[in-house]
Parts: structure tokens; C-alpha cells; sequence
């Protein structure tokens, strides 16, 4: 009995798995196709000063207008396409795009604007090249210096070589500044981020989503500010949604703030037209 039922339960699993890679495959294909047939965009979020008057930043988020299924977050689709080999191609494809908006806000905006771009850990590669194209493609638009900034995850930078460290270096001589993302659900150190050259620090949403409540948050964020700044390290709290977490935040003297409380994400046309123009 107990073989018959061990056999019954592979051939259970052995379809499931079956079942699930042809799903996998088939949304491979329909990244492809996506790209192809230009079903990317980016959504802008404002990110404040903390005074909370003037824009400074727009973190550029993908969208994935499908045809079926509608508009499609980024966490339906990145973890995969970084498994697949994909995250290059949308990748390569963010890049070009975000330069181009970045243009053209600055051409509109009186003050800079700069653009705040995700990138995986695996589109950083040892050869360089990945640095290489941002600095070509800066210097083809013209970006003006410091319009850009590249988003990278602490683990990208975990155990990093002295290779990296020169990638990184390169792209500050070009003006091009650099922002540790979700700072504090990694392992590493600020002293350790220093040395790498890093600009902004972009604190967790989860230690902000209920500063309001826990002193324990209210410490840490604290603390990681303070010792940012003494390393000459600006921060951006992300995922504010209150006015109390806002006026803590400003209190603390956190440099910039991003959340649902200014804005949620945005079309690139609304962006413009409510962030921009005058
Ligand atoms: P992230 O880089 O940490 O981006 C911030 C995420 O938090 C965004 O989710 C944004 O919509 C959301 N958010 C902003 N303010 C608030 C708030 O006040 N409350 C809440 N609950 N959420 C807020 P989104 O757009 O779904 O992006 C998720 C993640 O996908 C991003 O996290 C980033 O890791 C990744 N991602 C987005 N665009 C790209 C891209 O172009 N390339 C790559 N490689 N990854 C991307
Ligand atoms: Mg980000
Ligand atoms: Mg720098
Ligand atoms: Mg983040």
C-alpha cells in the first residue's frame, strides 16, 4: 500500500513541477515578447526634501502592462527574470529608458531632478562593462552631473573585491551617484559602505512602517542616521505614509523622504505634470 501511495504522490509532484515550468517558461516568453513590443514602463515616486516643499529625486519603478493580465508589479516578475537570465535585457531596457526621462525632466525642471534607478545584483558584473555603459550613456545624453542615481542592495556590495570598489569609484568621477537600498535588512556595516563611496542611504520601509508605535525603531532610525551623517552619507526614509512618521523623520533630521504620504508612484506623464511643471 505504502508503495502505491509513495508511487501516486511522485506522480503527483512530478506533474506539479512539470506544470510549474511550463508556466515559467511560458512567462520567459512573455517577458521577451514584452520587450519587443515595448510593454515596459517606468512609474516615477517623488522622493522630498524633508521640508517636504521641494522634489529632488524620482525613483524610476518598472510596470508591466500586459495584455492579459493588466498592469504587473515589479515583484510579480524580477525574482524570475533574475533567474532566468532576463534581468540583463530589462535591465539594459530601464537603463535606456530612465536616461532618456531624465532628460527630458531636466530639460522641463528649473532645479535638478535626479533620477533614482534600481539595479540587481546581477547585472553588476566584474568586467566593468555594466559601469562602462552607464558612464557612455551619460555622456551621450549630456546627463548634467549628478542626475542619476543607481540603486544597489547592501548584499550587492557584501564581501566585495577591490573591483567593485574601482567600478564604484569610476562612477562617482562621472558624477554618478550611488544609494544603498533597503539599508538594514542586510548584514553590513555603515563604516563598511563608507569605504566604498557610497551618497545616499535609503533606510527599510520596515523600520518605518510603525516608528510611530516602536522606540525600538525610533532608536535604530536614529542611530543609522546620525551615523550616516557622520560619514557624510545623506538618507532617504522610504515607505512613509503618515504625518507622524514624517515629523519624527524630520525631527531626526533625516535628509529626504519618499511614501504614500507625498505620493504613491506615477505615470511618467503625471510626474510631469504634477511634479514638474509649473
Ligand atoms: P524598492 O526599490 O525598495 O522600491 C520601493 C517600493 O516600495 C516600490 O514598490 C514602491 O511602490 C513601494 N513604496 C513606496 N512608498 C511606499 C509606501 O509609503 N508604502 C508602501 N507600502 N510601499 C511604498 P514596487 O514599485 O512594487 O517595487 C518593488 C521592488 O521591485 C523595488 O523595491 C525594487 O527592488 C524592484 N524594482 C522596481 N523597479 C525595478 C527596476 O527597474 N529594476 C530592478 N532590478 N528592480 C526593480
Ligand atoms: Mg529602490
Ligand atoms: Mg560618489
Ligand atoms: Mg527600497
Amino acid at each position: 500500500l505504502s508503495k502505491k501511495k509513495g508511487r501516486n504522490r511522485y506522480e503527483f509532484f512530478s506533474y506539479s513541477i512539470e506544470e510549474k515550468a511550463t508556466e515559467k517558461r511560458k512567462l520567459i516568453e512573455e517577458i521577451k515578447l514584452g520587450l519587443k513590443e515595448s510593454q515596459f514602463e517606468l512609474y516615477y515616486q517623488p522622493i522630498f526634501s524633508v521640508d517636504g516643499k521641494s522634489i529632488t529625486k524620482a525613483e524610476a519603478l518598472i510596470r508591466w502592462n500586459h495584455p492579459q493580465k493588466g498592469l504587473i508589479g515589479p515583484n510579480e516578475f524580477i525574482p524570475m527574470a533574475e533567474k532566468n537570465g532576463l534581468i540583463s535585457d530589462i535591465g539594459r531596457w530601464v537603463k535606456s529608458q530612465a536616461i532618456q526621462d531624465c532628460t527630458l525632466f531636466n530639460k522641463i525642471s528649473k532645479r535638478l531632478i535626479q533620477v533614482s534607478v534600481n539595479t540587481s545584483p546581477l547585472e553588476i558584473d566584474r568586467s566593468g562593462e555594466w559601469v562602462e555603459q552607464w558612464i557612455q550613456a551619460s555622456e551621450q545624453f549630456n546627463l548634467p552631473g549628478h542626475s542619476v542615481l543607481i540603486e544597489v542592495t547592501e548584499n550587492t556590495l557584501m564581501g566585495t573585491d577591490s573591483e567593485i570598489k574601482r567600478q564604484l569609484k569610476r562612477l562617482s568621477e562621472f558624477q554618478i551617484d550611488v544609494a544603498i537600498d533597503d539599508f538594514g535588512v542586510g548584514y553590513s556595516s555603515l563604516a563598511y559602505l563608507q569605504r566604498l563611496d557610497i551618497d545616499i542611504l535609503k533606510i527599510d520601509r520596515s523600520f518605518i512602517k510603525d516608528i510611530e508605535k516602536n522606540d525600538n525603531s525610533i532608536a535604530l532610525v536614529r542611530a543609522i542616521i546620525t551615523m550616516a551623517h557622520n560619514l557624510n552619507v545623506e538618507v532617504v526614509a522610504e515607505g512613509v505614509e503618515k504625518q507622524e512618521q514624517y515629523m519624527l523623520l524630520k525631527q531626526m533630521q533625516c535628509d529626504y523622504i519618499q511614501g504614500y504620504y507625498f505620493s504613491k508612484p506615477v505615470s511618467k506623464k503625471v510626474f510631469v505634470s504634477e511634479f514638474i511643471e509649473e
